[in-house]
């Protein structure tokens, strides 16, 4: 590979795998941009919320899209900041009710197809690790590295409880494995773009592995495939 050529790492799995963190540390070392999908489908769940807007009322959802100004902005700790009509709600769109609500609105195919470009022109310009539910098979299906990144619900859930507590918002352990599992079910059972590992995607389960475990593996994949 020349090095001016742009390369693509798609990482998707269930939410709670550790595909953020992660990812966001693996473009760190590898100075590549991170693009992280699920913020711009909370963003978009947030518009909708904030609109009164029931989020699986196709319709009205279809409506709300041109009225909305999506962007991101890089700061300089590396955090992907979304404003939203030029308003920062990257704190807003952590909130677990916007989870459901990204949910629900990502089932959409209206909102799918809205998005799809912008996330395509991000991995033109850029060498990029996307993650989200759909890069390896729909968003970039020639991505060079394709990962589905997965570990048990129970695990999972773990892992959200303690985040949720560092963010100050904490919930019982059940009330996150429940809706974890409801969140699994909506985003691997809709008709638009489900959650399934592409065909040719490694699979990495994170269950016994701790973060830098989890990272070599990941760096290690990616090492063989582009460099
Ligand atoms: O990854 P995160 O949990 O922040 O994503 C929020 C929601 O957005 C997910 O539950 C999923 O429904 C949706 N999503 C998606 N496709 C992506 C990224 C996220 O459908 N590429």
């Amino acid at each position: 590979m020349t090095p001016e050529k742009h390369y693509a790492v798609a990482v998707d799995g269930p939410s709670g795998a550790g595909k953020s963190t992660l990812a966001k540390a693996i473009a760190e070392q590898l100075g590549i941009l991170y693009v992280d999908t699920g913020a711009i489908y909370r963003t978009i769940g947030c518009a909708v919320q904030q609109r009164g807007i029931k989020p699986r009322d196709e319709d009205a959802v279809r409506a709300l899209l041109p009225e909305l100004d999506i962007a991101m902005r890089y700061e300089s700790d590396g955090e992907q900041h979304m404003l939203l009509n030029g308003r920062d709600v990257t704190r807003e769109i952590r909130l677990p009710e916007i989870s459901m609500y990204a949910s629900a609105v990502s089932a959409l195919p209206a909102v799918r197809a809205y998005l799809l470009e912008m996330q395509r022109e991000l991995a033109r310009r850029h060498s990029v690790i996307m993650d989200g539910r759909d890069i390896g098979t729909v968003v970039l299906p020639d991505a060079e590295v394709k990962i589905f990144l997965t570990a048990s619900a129970e695990v999972r859930a773990q892992r959200r409880c303690l985040e949720l507590e560092r963010r100050g918002t904490p919930k019982p352990y059940e009330e996150v494995l429940r809706e974890l599992n409801e969140r699994d079910y909506n985003d691997s059972h809709r008709a638009a773009a489900p959650l399934k590992a592409a065909p040719d995607a490694v699979i990495v389960d994170t269950s016994a592995l701790n973060f830098d475990e989890s990272r070599e593996a990941l760096l290690a994949l990616i090492r063989e495939r582009v460099q």
